[in-house]
């Protein structure tokens, strides 16, 4: 995999976003960047994804030498899978996590099982080694806490559920803006998709969607009164209010569709059609119709996957 041209978005308040390439394409997942007195990444994506960022920083005339902390929003592998990987890099960095994550990011053997329950023989073409992350290199932010990057400019982490137990979001007052991972939903780029329009939609996938907790998240995040929100998959949604009108709407449907079309050992794939027939349906109300899944087709299969498990799950402990 060549990065010798990195692909970055520059955006205002010193944040720019470089493109982690997953599965070779641009526009899927990104990288952000915050220049301070000292200097922050969140999200590293999986190791195949190292290169773009040790050219992107290069680019930037960042050495990994300065780079003081690695925030990941969650640990699942495109968001987190490569910390380890890329870590011995980052001499002087400090691995910024979920209370509920830390242990898996300090021994990932039951994320790789889990992965590897997801993804089977195909888990090292998708994201490439998984290396454990040194204990004394994590620091663990739980609901409330902070990071002071210097240069007045202090981050605050947030308790976010929703698509993931283990999942923060972190508010910006420098850019008066959030980054939510995957909370409040997957912006496809013009890039993924090729459209002139960039919808977005939730990420539902295994193992710990929940619904309630998506509205839980949006209503505490909406609160802090932010102006912009920075989605990992990708880029910026602004204002606010439009990414959490569209959260509450999308996820509450896709919900919906889930409950309506299960039934204990179905079969994912009835799921994903109605999923892409809903996709469909919306594009067009929206005044954007599509002639093909592109861009969308890589998540359908998680989200119908990951909403079988919670209708699954709960119809177990009943
Ligand atoms: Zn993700």
């Amino acid at each position: 995999m060549s990065a010798e041209s990195p692909i970055l978005h520059p955006l205002p308040h010193n944040i720019t976003i470089i493109d982690l390439m997953e599965s070779g394409v641009a526009g899927r997942t990104g990288c952000y960047v915050i220049k301070s007195d000292k200097i922050a990444i969140i999200e590293t994506g999986s190791s195949l994804s190292a290169p773009h960022i040790i050219a992107g920083l290069e680019h930037m005339g960042i050495s990994p030498e300065q780079v003081d902390y690695i925030i990941v929003t969650h640990i699942h592998l495109d968001h987190a899978g490569g910390v380890g990987y890329i870590l011995p890099r980052f001499p002087n960095a400090t691995v910024v996590v979920h209370p509920r994550g830390a242990r898996h990011l300090i021994d990932p053997s039951r994320l790789i099982q889990g992965a590897r329950a997801v993804y089977g023989d195909k888990l090292e073409e998708y994201f490439g080694v998984i290396f454990p992350v040194p204990e004394e290199r994590v620091l663990i932010r739980d609901e409330g806490d902070t990071l002071d990057l210097g240069g007045g400019r202090v981050l605050s982490f947030y308790d976010t559920p929703g698509h993931a137990r283990h999942h923060f979001s972190i508010h910006d007052p420098i850019s008066e803006g959030i980054f939510t991972g995957d909370t409040i939903g997957v912006r496809y780029a013009k890039q993924l998709t090729g459209l002139d329009y960039e919808p977005i939609f939730p990420s539902t996938s295994p193992s710990e969607f929940d619904r309630d907790a998506v509205f839980q998240s949006a209503d505490k995040l909406e609160k802090l009164g932010a102006k912009r929100i920075y989605h990992s998959h990708f880029g910026v949604t602004e204002p606010a209010s439009v990414a959490f009108a569209r959260i509450r709407e999308t996820v509450a449907t896709f919900a919906e569709i889930a409950r309506s079309s299960f039934a204990p050992g179905m079969d994912y794939r009835i799921l994903m059609e109605r999923l892409a027939a809903y996709i469909r349906e919306d594009m067009v109300k929206q005044g954007h119709p599509i002639d093909s899944m592109k861009g969308f087709e890589i998540d359908l299969e998680l989200n119908a996957k990951g909403l079988i498990f919670t209708l699954e799950r709960e119809a177990s402990n009943k």
